[in-house]
């Protein structure tokens, strides 16, 4: 399966281009192409086409806009030192984009071709990659089931899009989050869809995320669908607390357990904490040790982290229960100790001594 090329013929001026990416945010604007790639269970995978970026004409009985059959990937391209664009590790995205189609009855995607198409896009929007140390080129891959009919069944068509937008800084690093304990909703229950990177999960979240929102906080926080009480990611992204301080500081996840979204950013700061020095650990968590952590000082600080925040401080944590805040509300030293080496091994100003960083050009 090959990707072939039918650029855009009229890309953005250099001045249209640099205004945009300088405006910043998230999301907002879209580079020149596209990639699309469709799948039928006769034929399998067709060759991908790169072309114009632009809207998709789908006929309104189309299965992904009645029974939600979709999966996505985030992943970044970054600026190197010397000019070159690396992705990071753009594999696992790829195996996890097919675990994630596995699970919503989609096709699984030969990850080679995926990541191909990802090499494509960046190659070919190469010049939309902002330059400074945070920002970065986002890529969204996804899938959407395309079998036109109202029954309920796995599609037996699929097409595969990939977009991609420039990326600022996506939280205020200084800054802490803060949060609401939601004890009356969950993302993800057991034998659910928790693992897998779909936009169900995303749909189902929205009105926790509001109702954060009304209690003045920035973001949900998880906890388990069974007991109410375990700790398990805060709105898109994973969580991690900090025992103790200095060098004999403890860095703590919630251990995945089938219904955390299994992130690439919490793998790779597993390792990243454990080169600094630090003691890692990876167990369960309940809303008492994080109370009970937090009053006694036992936790000093506590991060979530993602593809497209890389590494953002919680500060307040607000619930049913009571409102309780970590330290003095800031990010904490060894959060941004964290931060700073993941972005500079993404940025290729640390040493990238485990493969991580692909060169596309
Ligand atoms: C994507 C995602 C994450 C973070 O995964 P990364 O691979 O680090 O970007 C965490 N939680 C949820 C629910 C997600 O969808």
């Amino acid at each position: 399966m090959k990707v072939n090329l039918h650029p855009n013929t009229a890309p953005a001026t250099d001045a249209d281009r640099a205004a945009k990416i300088a405006e910043g945010g998230f999301g907002k604007y879209y580079t020149d192409n596209m990639v699309v790639a469709e799948w039928s269970l006769e034929n399998g995978w067709s060759d991908a086409e790169l072309k114009p970026y632009g809207p998709l004409t789908l006929d309104p009985a189309t299965a992904v806009f009645h029974y939600g059959q979709e999966i996505f990937e985030g992943m970044k391209a970054y600026i190197q030192p010397d000019g070159s664009i690396s992705l990071f590790r753009p594999q696992a995205n790829a195996e996890r984009f097919a675990r994630s189609a596995a699970r919503l009855a989609l096709p699984e995607m030969p990850t080679d071709f995926f990541v191909k198409t990802i090499e494509e896009l960046v190659k070919q929007d190469r010049a939309w990659v902002p330059g400074k140390v945070g920002e970065s080129l986002y890529l969204r891959p996804f899938m959407i089931a395309t079998e036109v009919g109202l029954g309920v069944r796995p599609s037996n068509k699929a097409m595969y899009l990939l977009i991609a937008t420039p990326a600022s800084a996506y939280f205020n690093a200084a800054k802490a989050v803060t949060v609401w304990i939601s004890t009356e909703y969950v993302r993800a229950a057991p034998g659910g869809t928790g693992e897998a990177k779909c936009g169900g999960n995303y749909a189902a979240s929205l009105v926790a995320q509001r109702q954060a929102a009304e209690q003045g906080c920035d973001q949900v926080v998880w906890l388990d669908a069974n007991e109410r009480r375990w700790i398990e990611e805060m709105g898109g992204m994973n969580l991690y607390f900090i025992k103790g301080s200095g060098k004999d500081a403890t860095v703590v996840t919630p251990k995945l357990t089938g219904t955390l979204l299994p992130g690439i950013t919490r793998d790779s700061i597993l390792s990243v904490a454990a080169d600094l020095g630090y003691k890692v650990e990876e167990t369960m968590i309940s809303i008492d040790d994080w109370r009970d952590g937090v009053a006694s000082g036992e936790i000093t600080e506590i991060f979530a982290c993602g593809t497209a925040a890389v590494v953002s401080a919680v500060g307040a944590a607000k619930s049913a229960h009571g409102t309780w805040t970590t330290g003095d509300g800031n990010p904490g030293p060894i959060t941004q100790q964290i931060r700073e080496t993941l972005l500079g091994i993404q940025h290729g100003t640390i040493a990238d001594t485990r493969g991580w960083n692909v060169k596309v050009c």
